[in-house]
């Protein structure tokens, strides 16, 4: 197999190459940007959605389930959000052999689908807060280049959808959001930016968007997901209203949270290395891979033994895969570091002597693994292999990141750069072109490393109403 492209200096080369190496996805379908989950890849989004869910359900939101296909009328109820999406969206307009008398839309995002039922279930102040999530597909007509995983036609999307009785109520839904993918990005060891995002780059119809952008190689970000405060632009076009405690009627506030699979994207992308793939072990398709190195004298016996050690893990709740093929123990390292499984047993005539196992993490670092108790052993190693994975993508992310003053600086910047900002949009655009890219926003919360406080706009020298602001190149 031949070498991956260089991560540092052909990142975008490297990606693909890891996604396709280590059989995440199948990119051969013939629709741009629809691609197939491979046993591989699908084993990894159904841990990632194991974890939104969990996070998601701990603030008592609950899982419903929406259809894809939404009425043109339904549509088009508010105008923002039309204008921000009609252009990316695919329309069924035939039924059979028939136009159809209201054309219907495949769900580019969900607002337009759940609204208009939110409304017959919104009666009262007790059927509030309604806080609501799903899981599903949506689809949406993307122009630009494709890649698996960060930027497709066909989306796994996470959307969570909330009624609240007023603004502030909906604030501290969007506060809990924030809080709940903290909890999540630490599962995944992703560290990440929280950023409100300027005027002109908030969602379509919200009244603000925080976005959580994660630093990769040179001056680029992922955005990793986003929350929305709807205010009652949304409930005011689709009459979601209640009787207030005091009789009165009046219009709920909205929040959404969103994610999708571009998740995946990112910890590829933040974790993996020169060797392939890395992931975390919430993630990971298989937490442990056992090889067993067989000898002609004690082939029978090592098979066992490496079968027993498998069920031995699989009872103790760990997701195992046994590579007893045929191909040499080196080749099956190769492959399965490429695959980013983060430990490897080693079962061999040798080790079962001992009666201790090699282990070997995915960052290189050899354990030996007592075969009593192993269980409590591969725990004990999984932990710690998180524990540095985090601490690794930590320092990465400190590293990418760093202050400009001077608009001169932008231009081939190789990080995320904080600057001062006035908060006038031409200032923005200004800072936009000087990246070559986008004025990310203004940190949510604090950043978890020192700086030097900017004192000035770094576009027009203003120092009254300044703000610390974002500029990278956006994947
Ligand atoms: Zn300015």
């Amino acid at each position: 197999m031949a070498e991956l492209p260089d991560k540092k200096t052909a990142f975008i080369d490297w990606y693909l190459a890891v996604v396709e190496e280590a059989d995440l996805s199948d990119k051969r379908y013939g629709v741009k940007g629809m691609n197939v989950w491979t046993r591989y890849g699908f084993r990894a989004r159904r841990n990632l959605d194991h974890v939104m869910v969990r996070e998601i359900e701990a603030t008592g939101s609950e899982a419903v389930e929406f259809p894809a296909l939404i009425p043109a009328t339904e549509f088009a109820k508010e105008k923002e959000h039309i204008k921000g999406f009609d252009a990316q969206v695919f329309w069924v307009t035939r039924g059979g052999l028939t136009d159809l008398d209201v054309p219907l839309v495949l769900r580019p995002t969900s607002e337009t689908a759940i609204y208009p039922i939110f409304a017959l279930w919104v009666r009262s102040h007790r059927d509030l807060p309604l806080n609501v999530y799903q899981i599903v597909n949506t689809f949406r007509y993307e122009t630009k280049t494709t890649r698996p995983f960060v930027r497709v036609r066909e989306i796994h999307f996470f959307e969570e959808h909330t009624c609240q009785v007023d603004e502030e109520t909906a604030t501290a839904r969007v506060r809990s959001n924030l809080a709940a993918f903290r909890r999540m990005a630490r599962s995944f060891a992703l560290p990440y930016l929280s950023v409100r995002r300027p005027e002109w780059d908030k969602f379509a119809g919200a009244h603000y968007t925080i976005a959580f952008d994660l630093p990769l190689a040179g001056a680029r970000t992922l955005q990793l997901g986003s929350v929305h405060h709807y205010r009652d632009n949304f409930s005011r076009p689709y009459g979601i209203r209640y009787e207030a405690a005091d009789g009165e009627e009046r219009y709920v506030h909205q929040t959404t949270f969103g994610l999708s699979e571009r998740l995946l994207g990112a910890i590829v992308g933040a974790h993996g290395d020169a060797r392939g793939a890395v992931f975390p072990s919430e993630v990971a398709p298989f937490e442990v891979v056992i090889v067993p190195i067989l000898s002609a004298a004690s082939g029978e016996a090592v098979a066992r033994a490496a079968r027993e050690i498998a069920d031995e893990l699989r009872q103790a709740g760990r997701r195992v895969r046994l590579d007893d093929g045929d191909d040499r123990p080196g080749a099956k390292f190769y492959r399965w570091e490429l695959a980013g499984v983060p430990l490897r047993l080693e079962v061999g005539a040798r080790e079962l002597e001992r009666g201790e196992l090699t282990g070997v993490d995915r960052l290189g670092r050899k354990l030996p693994l007592a075969r009593v108790r192993l269980a409590e052993a591969v725990a004990g190693a999984l932990t710690a292999f998180d524990l540095e994975l985090g601490r690794r993508a930590d320092a990465a992310f400190r590293e990418a990141v760093a202050p400009a003053t001077q608009l001169s600086e932008l231009a081939g910047s190789e990080r995320v750069r904080l600057l001062g900002w006035c908060g006038e949009e031409a200032c923005g655009h200004a800072i936009e072109r000087a990246i070559d890219g986008a004025l990310l926003g203004t940190p949510e919360e604090p950043l978890p490393f020192a700086f030097p406080e900017p004192k000035a706009c770094i576009a027009c020298g203003r120092t009254d109403g300044v703000r610390v602001a974002l500029a990278a190149q956006p994947m």
